[in-house]
């Protein structure tokens, strides 16, 4: 029996609910030889591992231990690592997830060796290039050979861009395969009686994009911003290390605020499950709340998810504190949404891309 191997590289936060289902997809199959590697780019690695635990990742096979850096710096930083890794282990397929710098750099040093890439969630693209994840996005898709969409802009963005038909895949979404796996255990979760939390009765809340975080004027705005709210219910805020770095430097007051440490995985799950009301940056809390019919706001002027806009739970509403709160108000007059999941956000993406990966590596 033929066999593939292939080498997976995650780095940050939202890379690791995506890689996931596809590993423990990849256990069941016995074809498929997964090594995965994990970069360390991200900077707390109590967060890393508490999120591997959570979500039954196995541990990783090589830890790189990138650290902090400007983009260019940790890009090149993990690049260097990462062609020695490739060299040393040869792989068929090196799999990258999402858009964080992890991705493009493995994009880069596969492509230099001749290794073909597939790309989970390919093809989502806000238009801005002022976001560093755009531009992951846009490298990584154009140097990959198996590109899998999570919803249908993916594919249309691709196409426009020029990338031949046959090499994009419309398979659904591998983090809401984990949603779905997890959403049980993340029910048994105690977080909200730990925070004295009443389900429906708060407001959960995540920052942390540079274009929202570190400018201090914009922060401040929004943190008063979230004083307002806390006045019409509690407002709880798991704060990224980044935003907690720039909210102690400018030295905010918080009080008013139930700030935690950033949660476990199905603390998180529970706590957006039964809020009221979500005000994020996030890309992948804007595809959770939409299958969990729970509405969004969106701190952006732009989204690279447009389905969570137009058939889920999702409403952009730019970066004005004053048009945010107004925005928050009518979303807590208004009744709770209820929707059907996007096609294809149905649990089985993961499934679906082996299916592939392993139709398109037997022919080649
Ligand atoms: N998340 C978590 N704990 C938290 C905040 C977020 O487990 O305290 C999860 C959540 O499922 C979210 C995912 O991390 O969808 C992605 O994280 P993040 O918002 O950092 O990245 P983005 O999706 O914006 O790239």
């Amino acid at each position: 029996m033929e066999t593939f191997r292939i080498t997976c590289v995650v780095g940050a936060r939202p890379n690791f609910m995506k890689i996931g289902p596809i590993l423990r997809e990849m256990s069941g199959r016995p074809r498929f030889q997964p090594w995965l590697v994990h970069t360390g780019q991200h900077y707390s690695p109590e967060m890393s591992d508490a999120l591997f635990s959570d979500l039954g990742i196995p541990k990783p096979d090589v830890h790189l231990g990138v650290g902090p850096g400007t983009q260019t710096q940790q890009t090149a930083d993990i690049m260097r690592a990462l062609e020695t890794v490739f060299l040393e282990r040869p792989a068929d397929v090196v799999l990258v997830v999402g858009d964080v710098n992890s991705t493009m750099a493995a994009s880069l040093v596969a492509a230099k060796l001749g290794i073909r890439i597939a790309h989970v969630e390919a093809g989502l693209r806000s238009g801005d290039r002022r976001m560093p994840e755009e531009i992951n996005r846009l490298v990584t898709d154009a140097l990959s050979d198996y590109l899998f969409a999570s919803e249908p802009s993916g594919r249309r963005n691709l196409l426009a861009e020029g990338v031949p038909a046959e090499r994009i895949f419309l398979v659904g979404n591998v983090m809401i395969d984990t949603l779905l796996a997890f959403r049980r255990r993340a029910a048994e979760s105690g977080v909200l009686d730990r925070l004295q939390l009443v389900p429906k009765r708060y407001c959960l809340v995540t920052l942390h994009r540079p274009s929202n975080v570190d400018e201090p004027d914009r922060l401040r705005g929004l943190v008063n911003m979230l004083h307002q709210l806390s006045k019409k219910l509690p407002i709880v805020f798991p704060v990224h290390p980044r935003t907690r770095s720039r909210i102690e430097e400018a030295g905010f007051d918080t009080g008013g605020l139930l700030l935690t440490p950033p949660l476990g995985y199905l603390d998180f799950l529970r706590l957006t499950s039964d809020a009221r009301l979500v005000l994020t940056d996030s890309g992948g809390v804007q595809e959770e709340t939409t299958i969990l019919s729970v509405p969004c706001l969106t701190l952006r002027e732009n989204t690279e998810r447009p389905i969570t806009m137009e058939e889920g739970t999702n409403r952009l509403v730019g970066i004005e504190p004053e048009a945010i709160f107004q925005a928050a108000l009518e979303a807590l007059n208004a009744p709770m949404p209820n929707r059907p999941a996007p096609a294809l956000w149905d649990g089985k993406a993961s499934g679906r891309i082996l299916d592939v990966l392993e139709r398109q590596l037997s022919l080649s």
